[in-house]
């Protein structure tokens, strides 16, 4: 039996990534050649961690970086 073939609608598309929506329900995060496969959920987080990066970045040309975080946990 051939597997059911997904369909992807294009939500967002710069010069460096793009997020397409899949009728299997997930959600495609493409950076470059890598594409990451996410739940919405997922890719709100995703997203807030991208943010506090951004921050990181704009306050460490400041002062130093924050200490390194040990517990990163990746929710798939
Ligand atoms: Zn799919």
């Amino acid at each position: 039996m051939p597997m059911p073939t997904c369909c992807r609608t294009i939500l967002a598309r710069g010069p460096s990534a793009e997020v397409a929506r899949c009728s299997c329900g997930h959600i495609h995060l493409s950076i470059g050649p890598v594409t990451i496969r996410l739940d919405e959920d997922s890719l709100h987080a995703a997203w807030h961690t991208v943010g506090d990066a951004l921050r990181a970045l704009s306050e460490g040309a400041r002062r130093a970086p924050a200490p390194e975080v040990q517990n990163g946990e990746w929710k798939q």
